[in-house]
């Protein structure tokens, strides 16, 4: 059993729950079917909580016998019963007395009234707010403190499998008790639940980490560099430098200019963000440097300890260069873009592969403009993510247009009313204009402004979050960033905060299972290799010929001029994804030809060798698929 107190569900309020999809309904009744099903088999097992989650729901049960994938049958079985018998969810209000009094007489969370109370209810029941309605919800037997929302009957759950067994603590405190968290999921019927298992199996094919491996992309190296800090071997470095050229190329003809920046900076550049103390548990602890004194011999003349944090983020960094001069209406839009390389702290069990890292390195960029351009800069914006989304054949997206709740001006949002309605106002507009697919979740706001979480589908139906783009009013301003207007006054500029690639370690990491690490020809670590059919020496200068004219258009070329069987050489590229493979034997070489093959397609005939080239050098440019 492995532990799992990540994340411990807050308790939801009312407005939440009800804003909780019919999935998520779902998923959490077949939680109290899950239950049934295991006291039916355990009678005197306690439950603790068991909400819906991401794919799925658990519920945290405290039970002497120890559960494991092999009582899953039977459990499942127990939980048939159930939903065939299509009990109704009936809910009804409770006094907190009768609450007490069921909870000590252990109905609660249970079949039947039992000798010892129900003490993780009671526990829970503590913690409902005075004023909040205490509900139960019953089917058939089982009767929960719980406050919803279900389906209507259990009849209603089409589909379910139980998935996991680990361990977490009681309200995810390990001064509690240590209970069994059973995780399962549900759909309407069988087909999605089914395409939904498919999917998994499928993206364990194409895990990132396995594939990495197999093509040799990249390596952490734990022992030495340190977690969650990749390394990018060669053949990553080369997808790496290729997206950077795509964004180089992208956003130079898009009017932005290219900044540089260190990856540390003073303490005060982050007390004048407002990162510390707001973002601060997720920066790495300050480096104290203590200026050496210029002669050892007057050690009392040392400065006092300077405090220096590896930066989190590239925007403050930015920020300072837009200070750096005077700025006039004229200079706007002023776009610095960055691949910049930011330090997270993430908590060491949450690392994983090139999704959840430490090291960043991130397709930055801040635009500065007036109200007036906001519109046009933001739909710039849009519509390089649009363009971006063609060339990776990213069919499914969403933005996630994440707004302020006015109730919590001051405390999670800057207060700003007027500027917070003037610029979502903005946004919103820009949003419906465009006819880009968007959704409006309120109240997920960041503290300075509205943001836009992409989302992206890869091909075999997993959803990644791609970026945020934000919206900032007011950052600008603490940084006293100013701009001379039209009419001599002085005013702070907008700032969108975009990154439409995100960080080469996530988007990589997308990109190895959208394309099973077979990447298109642009795209592929190794674009070409050239194969000998035997070792002559004409034919090895003939292929070296090949190479040499396609690494000097900077075409990604091999050769492998051994005397190996061209079977064996085949099969060794395929092996290594490379892209496309020449194969050029004597009657190649008298014809001027070369014999093409794709990776995964087979061989597509031989060609002339000037042909193919050109076709080679196109399908680079254009970036094709
Ligand atoms: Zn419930
Ligand atoms: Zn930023």
């Amino acid at each position: 059993m492995q532990a799992d107190n990540a994340n411990p569900p807050d308790r939801k309020a009312p407005e939440e729950r009800n804003k909780m999809t019919d999935l998520e309904r779902l998923r959490h009744s077949c939680a109290h079917v899950m239950a049934t099903a295991i006291l039916r088999l355990w009678p005197d097992a306690q439950f603790a909580s068991g909400p819906a989650v991401e794919n799925g729901f658990y519920y945290d049960v405290e039970l002497t016998h120890r559960i494991t994938p092999e009582d899953f049958p039977a459990i499942e079985a127990e939980m048939k019963k159930e939903t065939k018998a299509n009990h109704p969810f009936e809910r009804s209000v409770v006094t907190r007395e009768q609450a007490m009094k069921d909870a000590q007489a252990g109905r609660l969370g249970a079949l039947a009234e039992r000798p010892s109370p129900s003490r993780f209810k009671l526990g829970n029941l503590a913690d409902i707010p005075e004023g909040e309605p205490i509900t139960y919800y019953k089917s058939g037997d089982f009767i929960d403190l719980c406050a919803g929302p279900h389906v209507m009957r259990t009849g209603n759950i089409g589909a379910f499998r139980l998935t996991s067994v680990a361990s977490a603590y009681y309200k995810g405190d390990e001064r509690n008790p240590q209970l069994q968290r059973i995780y399962g999921t549900a759909f309407k019927n069988k087909t999605e639940l089914e395409a939904y298992f498919n999917m998994l199996e499928e993206a364990k094919r194409r895990d990132h980490r396995k594939i990495g491996a197999e093509m040799g992309l990249y390596v952490i190296d734990t022992e030495y560099v340190g977690p969650g800090l990749p390394l990018w071997l060669p053949k990553g470095g080369a997808i790496v430098e290729t997206l950077e050229d795509l964004a180089k190329e992208t956003e130079f003809a898009a009017g932005y200019v290219r900044v540089k920046t260190p990856h540390i900076a003073r303490e005060k550049m982050y007390l004048t963000s407002g990162h510390i103390p707001l973002y601060e548990e997720s920066m790495f602890p300050p480096i104290v440097l203590q200026e050496r004194a210029p002669s050892q011999q007057e050690p009392g003349a040392a400065a006092p300890a300077e405090r220096y944090y590896l930066k989190a983020m590239n925007c403050p960094h930015h920020h300072r260069i837009f200070a750096a001069e005077p700025r006039s209406y004229r200079d706007l839009p002023l776009r610095l873009a960055e691949y910049g390389c930011c330090y997270r702290y993430e908590q060491s069990g949450e690392l994983f592969g090139l999704m959840r890292v430490r090291s960043l390195n991130m397709n930055d960029s801040h635009i500065y403009c007036t109200e007036e351009q906001f519109a046009q800069e933001f739909n710039g914006v849009n519509a390089m993510y649009l363009k971006y989304f063609k060339i990776f054949g990213i069919e499914k997206y969403v933005m996630r247009f994440s707004t302020h709740d006015p109730a919590k001006l001051g405390q999670k949002f800057v207060d700003e009313p007027a500027l917070w309605k003037k610029t979502e106002g903005m946004v919103r507009r820009v949003l419906q204009e465009s006819g880009i697919n968007y959704i409006e979740v309120p109240n997920e706001a960041a503290f300075y402004g509205p943001k836009i979480d992409v989302q992206v589908w890869s091909v075999i139906g997993r959803e990644f979050t791609l970026a945020t783009n934000q919206v900032d009013f007011a950052v600008p301003k603490r940084f006293g960033l100013v701009y001379r207007d039209r009419d001599n006054t002085e005013k702070t500029p907008l700032c969108i905060h975009r990154a439409p690639l995100g960080t080469h370690e996530r988007f990589i990491g997308f990109l190895i299972e959208h394309y099973a690490g077979n990447f298109p020809l642009w795209l592929a670590p190794e674009q070409v290799r050239v194969l000998t059919v035997g070792d002559e020496e004409p034919l090895v200068a003939y292929a070296k010929g090949i190479v040499d004219e396609l690494r000097a258009s900077r075409v990604r070329a091999e050769g492998d001029y051994t005397n190996d069987k061209i079977n064996g050489k085949i099969q060794y590229a395929e092996q290594a994804r490379v892209h496309t493979m020449l194969v050029v034997g004597g009657r190649d070489l008298q014809a001027g030809a070369v014999s093409v093959r794709v990776h995964g397609k087979g061989s597509l005939g031989a060609r002339p060798r000037a042909d193919v080239i050109a076709d080679l050098l196109a399908s680079v440019r254009e970036r094709r698929a």
